[in-house]
């Protein structure tokens, strides 16, 4: 179902009018590159799409004082987040159930509720949001994507882009940038996504003003967290960000050098 969902959409927007041009691609900072079949264009525009749509289906909270910390926070992280096609946007979704929070491609930034009880404050969210940021800059979500796709590539191919439809596209889309809670549960990240985003998210959130050290305390946060409320089942951001070893690690080995950016004397955003 997954792979069948991914490759669906996938193939439906070549066939309407994409290119299936690979291009080499090269993660900023981490210099990693990856095989991309979507572009920047087309995937900010499913971004803006699916953004919509959820802004009909999921209540948006009205609470002032969180709305305007989300607000605050977004603006500082999106100053410093190299991401072209961005169209920012900062939406506070009202499900104190969900702690949980996403950034589709295009700037589309949807932060669930329930999750701000453990960022805690503006260090604490801008720990969240320099993560999620960081998966769209580097373009995660198009990658998973693009490899279901090279994976599926075969027989199946035409048949399964004949029976796209909306709802299963939208599945794909949720599955993909780890949106869930919605109408399906969101794909992990792979590990090295994972650290990748930990480590842009890390110097976004020094270059934005915050305290990088806050991360780590977030994340011990997060661990507590799932051992008071988790009763045996796993949280939906913590299974799909598994709390281990090597992300403290990393993180504990990145800090000098988001420490000195975030005392460096130039003018933060
Ligand atoms: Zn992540």
């Amino acid at each position: 179902m997954t792979r069948r969902t991914l490759l669906t959409l996938l193939f439906s927007a070549i066939l309407a009018g994409g290119t299936l041009l690979p291009s080499c691609a090269t993660v900023p900072e981490t210099g990693r590159s990856q095989l991309l079949l979507i572009s920047p264009g087309e995937e900010a525009q499913m971004g803006f799409t699916e953004f919509e749509k959820l802004k009909k289906s999921v209540p948006i909270s009205k609470d002032p004082v969180a709305n305007a910390a989300l607000q605050r926070v977004g603006k500082r992280i999106a100053a410093v987040a190299p991401l072209p096609n961005a169209r920012w946007e900062f939406v506070l979704f009202d499900k104190p159930d969900v702690p949980n929070a996403f950034c589709l491609p295009g700037g589309k930034v949807g932060v669930y509720s329930g999750i701000l009880p453990i960022t805690e404050d503006d260090a604490g969210l801008a720990t969240v949001i320099g993560h999620e940021v960081a998966h769209a800059v580097a373009r995660h979500g198009a990658e998973r994507m693009s490899e279901n796709m090279l994976i599926q590539l075969g027989g199946q191919l035409l048949e399964d882009a004949a029976l796209g439809s909306s709802q299963t596209a939208q599945a794909a889309i949720q599955q993909a940038y780890g949106i869930g809670s919605t109408l399906t549960v969101a794909l992990p990240h792979s590990r090295k996504q994972e650290l990748e985003a930990d480590h842009l998210g890390l110097l976004y959130m020094a270059r934005a003003g915050y305290d990088p050290r806050a991360a780590l305390a977030f994340w011990k946060r997060f661990s507590e967290y799932e051992k008071k409320h988790g009763g045996g089942k796993q949280i939906e951001f913590l299974s799909t960000h598994p709390l281990d070893e090597q992300r403290i690690r990393q993180i504990e080995g990145l800090l000098p050098q988001a420490e000195m950016e975030y005392r460096k004397p130039d003018a933060k955003p």
